[in-house]
């Protein structure tokens, strides 16, 4: 059973050369890290991220068993 959500930044389009990826115990905490990643990783402000790309987002957050 899935027991985590995971989430790997090459899997968004664009970010094909990025190696990072965060695994957590709920979705929430993936979204915070998310976030945090693309701020200091590719200088995004994840405030301005607007519906269509947090719907994006969240089509890549996976369950994961870990
Ligand atoms: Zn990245």
């Amino acid at each position: 059973m899935p027991n985590a959500f995971s989430y790997a930044c090459r899997d968004c389009e664009g970010m094909e050369d990025c190696p990072a990826s965060v695994v957590a115990a709920t979705k929430a905490e993936v979204w915070k890290l998310v976030e945090l990643h693309a701020q200091l990783a590719h200088g995004e402000d994840p405030t301005e991220w607007d519906q269509g790309t947090r719907d994006y987002i969240a089509t890549l957050i996976t369950p994961v068993t870990v």
